[in-house]
């Protein structure tokens, strides 16, 4: 039986390679990442889901004897992907001490639900990985297919990787933050791990992304590494090579969340009640802009004009986003916040000239 233990450690750093590929290889890599005294649990797929078949899907049992064994020659806990019973199994009798649900199994209730009857009282640790939706209730789902086995919250964690969206993005999974603090504020007290490579897919913006899970008290993070990641069978663009990983870890500041030094404290109170102050300014503007937008919706109905004037709201959206640089705001930030804007205001004019019967 293992006895690692999660919590007990924070920030908690996973890393090992995407998939073990031969023994070799994940040896190397796990003793090196051992060495670097900055790696608390080694890690490693044997079953890998690929997107297409004839893709390396992983090297099974043999991987799983691989990293049983730089458990033994590292001292280091070791956690592998399960997507099956068997797996679990499998998983169970090389006495892994943690297993984790990968995105393309989260997304699926009777797969987690296989894997949580299989994990039941096994004294598991099992971490969740977010779906590769960005499907809130699923994650939380799952979530409580796993406590509802038995598995005691304190042994359940959550994994951040990212969420696929169409169309080309900077990352290869959009973090979408707010979606991983709606699900820390549904499960407050269970350990929140990001997982910044498979968000990144490529190694420049490993290390950004893990500064901001820090700057957002993540409880940790897990982070691809392969002796040479050029020659990877699976993730060859996101995985660091051992000495890589190092520097990178031991870059992160991870910040405190409070201090109690009273000058700190001061100005940080008075900078809160400036923003405190500015929120409320700004949402009675927003409202008083909404009033106008019914008003307009009136005078729309009375003289049988249609709501949407898209070349006064091209003229309006051009004005704002011509202010950017003088506002040091973000293009990206003003489009958002004019496009929900114009959405409530079309509503709110709708609302006034179809009144629901
Ligand atoms: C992995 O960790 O190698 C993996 C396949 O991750 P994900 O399920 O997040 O894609
Ligand atoms: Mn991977």
């Amino acid at each position: 039986m293992n006895n690692f233990k999660l919590g007990e450690k924070r920030p908690l750093i996973i890393s090992g390679p995407c998939s073990a590929e031969t023994r070799e290889q994940t040896l190397e890599t796990c003793v090196r990442l051992a060495e670097t005294g900055v790696v608390d649990m080694l890690r490693a797929g044997v079953w890998k889901p690929r997107t297409s078949p004839g893709s390396f899907e992983g090297v099974g049992l043999k991987g799983l004897a691989w990293m049983a064994e730089a458990k033994r020659l590292t001292g280091l806990p070791i956690g592998v992907e399960v997507a099956t019973a068997k797996h679990v199994e499998s998983a169970l009798e090389f006495d892994v001490d943690c297993v984790w649900i990968g995105a393309r199994t989260t997304v699926s209730p009777f797969a987690v639900q296989e894997v949580a009857d299989a994990l039941r009282g096994s004294g598991a640790t099992v971490l969740i990985k977010n779906p590769m939706n960005p499907d809130i209730d699923l994650w939380a789902g799952a979530v409580k297919r796993f406590a509802a086995v038995g598995i005691p919250l304190e042994n359940i964690g959550l994994i951040h990787r990212g969420f696929s969206f169409f169309g080309h993005q900077k990352y290869r999974n959009a973090p979408a933050w707010p979606l991983a603090f709606e699900m820390r504020s549904r499960f407050p007290e269970m350990m929140m791990i990001c997982d910044p490579s498979h968000m990144a897919g490529t190694t420049e913006y490993i290390h950004e992304l893990s500064q901001a899970a820090a700057d957002l008290r993540y409880d940790g993070l897990i982070i691809e590494s392969h002796i040479c990641p050029s020659q990877a069978l699976s993730d060859a663009k996101q995985q660091l090579i051992p000495g890589e990983l190092e520097r990178l870890v031991r870059s992160i500041n991870w910040r405190r969340e409070a201090a109690d030094d009273p000058e700190f404290v001061k100005s940080l109170n008075t900078f809160r009640d400036q923003i405190d102050r500015i929120d409320a300014e700004l949402f009675s503007l927003l409202s008083r802009r909404m009033k106008i937008s019914e008003q307009i919706g009136r005078v729309k109905k009375a003289n049988d004009v249609a709501i949407l004037q898209s070349s006064r709201w091209g003229a309006i959206k051009e004005r704002i986003l011509a202010q950017a640089e003088t506002l040091e705001l973000g293009r990206e930030f003003l489009g958002e916040i004019l496009e929900a804007i114009h959405l409530e205001s079309i509503n709110r004019q709708n609302a006034v000239m179809n009144p629901a019967e």
